[in-house]
């Protein structure tokens, strides 16, 4: 059901509600590009559900702005959105090449530059050209960067893979593969270092335990700082 925008939780944005039947045993709110989805179990009775929204509003509200701040930010074409290279932005910049066959990409003193057969950058071939030069970059970074830990520490990965994750900076697998967000190469490097040693030490510590962080201390003493900085500056480099 669709309540009046006028019910709790930010002004603008529609609250729905759904119940089921089955497994849903508690109320779960999760607030989307198009509107606030609440889920409750059956017989949970509205009033209820509206007290829970109006206790969460500050967070709904916040949460609710950030959402129409990323749809406005990805409708963009995708040369006007942040761009960042090792916790630099940089700038985008085209140059029409009408006999290339292919796209290059440089960059060089904060500007990645972008040259093309196309009359202009919107073309979508430029965007992946972009996207494949950041993966290179990536690629080698996060090698180095878990060579110069692995020998820090004794703790050797069997594999690095370097993969497109939304949600993710990074895994581990049970086999001792080690996955990476690419859009860490646009992280400062301080905080691509945590998740390399963050996934390093669960080859030893398969899980978030007081141990594990004793063992991520022992290696980076500063990593709580870096944690918290892709807390709250990882969305942005999501937005890529
Ligand atoms: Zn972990």
């Amino acid at each position: 059901m669709r309540a009046p925008p006028s019910g709790p939780g930010p002004q603008t944005a529609g609250v729905t509600i759904m119940r089921s039947r089955r497994r849903q045993t508690t109320v779960s709110i999760q607030v989307t590009e198009r509107g606030i989805v609440v889920r409750a179990p059956l017989h949970t009775p509205e009033s209820q559900i509206r007290a829970i929204l109006t206790a969460r509003r500050a967070w709904l509200d916040k949460t609710w702005q950030a959402v129409q701040q990323r749809r406005s930010i990805r409708s963009q074409p995708w040369f006007e959105r942040p761009l960042f290279l090792r916790g630099q932005r940089l700038a985008v910049r085209y140059r029409c090449q009408p006999d290339a066959r292919r796209w290059t990409v440089t960059a060089a003193g904060g500007v990645v530059w972008v040259a093309g057969p196309a009359p202009d950058a919107r073309d979508e071939a430029a965007y992946r050209a972009v996207v494949r030069w950041l993966r290179r970059q990536a690629r080698a970074d996060l090698e180095a960067r878990v060579a110069h830990w692995s020998a820090r520490t004794g703790l050797v990965p069997s594999s690095i893979r370097v993969r497109d994750q939304r949600t993710r900076w990074g895994s581990c697998s049970t086999q001792g593969n080690l996955n990476f967000n690419w859009r860490l190469v646009m992280a400062p490097p301080a905080a691509a270092d945590y998740v390399v040693v963050h996934e390093l030490c669960h080859l030893r510590e398969m899980n978030h335990s007081p141990r594990f962080w004793r063992l991520v201390e022992s290696v980076l003493p500063d990593y709580r700082l870096q944690r918290k900085w892709l807390a709250e500056h990882g969305p942005q480099l999501r937005l890529f």
